[in-house]
């Protein structure tokens, strides 16, 4: 059992704070996706639990199974268990697919493993031509070639939790479905899974078992699977909408919800007495 520990995360990019106090629980075989409107800072998360440099901590911790991740660079984190299916994953020309997958499970003592004949079995599950396979990492691949290459590495490296920064983006609806596919087989063997995305659709495939909003930098509220569905449906408007019915309250995160909660609240009383 492995738990990827975030508590009262907060990132800054240079002097630009972009996270505020998330906190979020991934345990082995769960599914938690989180969805939120563009520049919210979804790939900032994703980042900053990876450990892409420039991304500093200002808050809280991000622990796996209570060992503090924070400090350690991020081939560590990828050793302590950790994979990102990066938004846009990035060409390493001149290095191979089998190649990087051979040194990254040596690294973790599992050099015994056959990794052309495993990359060839996941490339067929999730329809990956295999002259794709001997090109330099994701260099020339379409969009989608790269989201199922980088679905295929991660189902041979095998971590213990996955990060997925919109792995649906640029994947055609079959792909989209083999890849979700082949990932919710995963977490039956173990897999935790922090996925991003905009669409119910990948969550048709690999269920989600919460649901986050992350808006301006904070999770504003959780919930079980149907809150992806409303999501879609609605939009975040209620979470993003500065009210002109609000009497010049502003909340600058929370939306109409905290609107509504500032509004309901209890009038202080200007004539109580303080010593009461
Ligand atoms: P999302 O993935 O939710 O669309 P991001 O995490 O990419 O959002 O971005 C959140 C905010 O942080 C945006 O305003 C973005 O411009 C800013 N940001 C993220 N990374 C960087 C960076 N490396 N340099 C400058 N600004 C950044
Ligand atoms: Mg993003």
């Amino acid at each position: 059992m492995t738990v990827l520990s975030i508590r009262n995360l907060g990132v800054a990019v240079g002097d630009q704070q972009i996270l505020n106090g998330v906190d979020l629980e991934i345990s082995s075989g769960q599914v938690h996706a989180v969805m939120g409107p563009n520049g919210s800072g979804k790939s900032t998360l994703s980042n900053a639990i990876m450990g892409k440099p420039g991304y500093q901590i200002t808050s809280g911790s991000l622990e796996l199974d209570g060992q503090d991740l924070s400090s350690l660079p991020t081939w560590a984190r990828a050793q302590a268990g950790l994979f990102l299916v990066m938004q846009y994953p990035t060409e390493v020309p001149g290095v191979s697919v089998r190649e990087t997958l051979e040194f990254a499970l040596k690294e973790r003592g599992l050099e015994e493993v056959d990794v052309q004949s495993r990359l060839i079995e996941e490339a067929k599950q999730i329809g990956l031509q295999n002259e794709l396979l001997d090109r330099a990492l994701n260099v020339d691949l379409s969009g989608g070639e790269k989201k199922r290459n980088e679905t295929a590495q991660l189902a041979v490296l095998g971590p213990q939790i996955a990060v997925l920064d919109e792995l649906d983006s640029g994947l055609d609806i079959d792909a989209l479905r083999a890849c979700a596919e082949r990932l919710e087989a995963m977490t039956e063997e173990g897999l935790g899974v922090l996925c991003i995305t905009h669409y119910h659709r990948l969550l048709d495939y690999l269920p989600a078992d919460r649901v986050h909003v992350l808006v301006n930098g904070q999770i504003v509220e959780s919930g079980g699977p149907e809150l992806a569905r409303e999501l879609e449906a609605n939009g975040y408007s209620r979470f993003t909408d500065s009210d002109s019915e609000s009497d010049g309250v502003s909340v600058a995160i929370g939306g109409r919800s905290e609107i509504n909660r500032v509004l309901a609240a209890e009038p202080e009383d200007p004539f109580a007495d303080p010593l009461a």
